[in-house]
């Protein structure tokens, strides 16, 4: 097992999540989940953008302020705009009003971006860093600048990309963090990106990933193996198109398999709690499949399978299911053998063994119910 350098989890469900098709967090909804966050033990939790076209996030910081959470709550914004100074940028100055440790803000990377999108010029972007940056920085006791686009960015043009996050570190940025805001990175690049940056960057480096190329989780871990020390993402991977990297399967991984300290035990008990919590408050139905916290992550249906983890746990789960609050399930089907059968009556027939004849009835009643078309599953 690697050994270990502090990294951070910095959750944006708030913010990042509520990105997602068919979510939207009420100002309550957004509290409530804020406070399972902070229970869970996650580092930082981004509340949204305060701006005046957004009142709910305003709304939320005011609040937030008066609440007791041991997470730092961060405050999102973008850099100033072009042909303004920061200190005269309404969002940024509304930034610098709500009551936040840590401000992150995002800037462009990807020189698409900066002609084609806010159309200005390369190097009224690398203004627009610095001098959001530097201003923050005079208040706020944390800066993290996520640099947007990164990796698509460097692709693109990779003398620029670094360009504007060497601005941003040195303008005081407390972490950069590189974004795959497009999510289409595979793994071998986002290694090789990684390394050239880190022997740029002196500053921390974070990664805030999106799944659109299925990969957001396996890329987060190979950035903290790289030397990332902040790993950005929402709970159960929701957020915008294929949604963002999944916190409850990279906190488990990192903490499980990789060694790293991010939670107490009894926290990382309430995982599955957590995540089921938040597919319910925002309405969408939980994943059987989810990695660890899905009702699949440890059901056992083949008969070989339930006989194994019988005889012995490890056969067939990665880890123990309680260690993440989810628990273990045996699925009675017609794929089923004797040992289902007994572990399904134990409770009210303890009496049984294997060769007793009930046994073997009820089983062939099951498989010939089931090429019937009856299910038995949630038996
Ligand atoms: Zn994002």
């Amino acid at each position: 097992m690697k050994k270990i350098k502090t990294v951070s989890i910095y959750d944006t469900t708030l913010r990042d999540g509520n990105q997602t098709v068919g979510i939207s967090f009420s100002l309550a909804d957004k509290l409530r989940i804020a406070e399972r966050l902070d229970d869970l033990g996650i580092h930082y939790i981004e509340g949204g953008w305060p701006n005046p076209t957004n009142p709910t996030d305003c709304e939320f910081f005011r609040k937030a302020a008066g609440m007791r959470f041991r997470a730092k709550i961060a405050a999102f914004g973008m850099t100033k705009r072009p042909d303004t100074r920061a200190h005269d940028d309404p969002y940024l100055r509304k930034l610098l009003r709500v009551k936040t440790p840590v401000v992150t803000i995002f800037g462009k990377s990807w020189d698409l971006h900066v002609e084609k999108v806010i159309r200005c010029s390369l190097a009224q972007n690398i203004d627009m860093i610095c001098d959001s940056i530097a201003y923050l920085k005079k208040s706020k006791d944390e800066v993290i600048y996520d640099a947007e686009h990164f990796f698509a960015g460097y692709n693109n043009n990779r003398e620029y990309a670094l360009k504007t996050i060497r601005a941003a570190e040195q303008a005081g940025a407390d972490t950069i963090v590189l974004c795959d805001t497009n999510g289409g990175i595979l793994p071998f690049e986002l290694v090789e990106i990684f390394r050239e940056v880190k022997q740029q960057i002196a500053a921390p480096l974070g990664i805030h990933l999106h799944n659109d190329s299925g990969c957001a989780d396996a890329n987060s871990f190979l950035a903290v193996d790289e030397g990332a020390v902040q790993v950005q993402g929402t709970m159960n991977g929701i957020g915008e198109r294929c949604g963002n990297a999944n916190l409850c399967t990279i906190i488990a991984g990192l903490q499980l398999k990789r060694g790293y300290p991010l939670v107490q035990a009894s926290q990382l008990e309430k995982l599955t709690g957590t995540s089921i919590f938040i597919s319910e408050i925002a309405n969408l139905s939980h994943s059987v499949r989810y990695p660890y916290v899905g009702e699949a992550a440890f059901s056992h249906k083949g008969g070989a399978h339930i006989d194994g983890v019988m005889k012995t746990r490890d056969s067939f789960e990665h880890i123990a299911p309680e260690i993440v609050g989810n628990s273990r399930k045996f699925v009675l089907s017609s794929q089923s053998g004797k040992g289902t059968i007994l572990e399904k009556l134990k409770n009210i027939r303890p009496d049984l063994d294997k060769k007793d004849p009930l046994v073997k009835k009820v089983l062939e009643k099951i498989k010939a119910l089931e090429s019937q078309g009856y299910h038995f599953e949630a038996a």
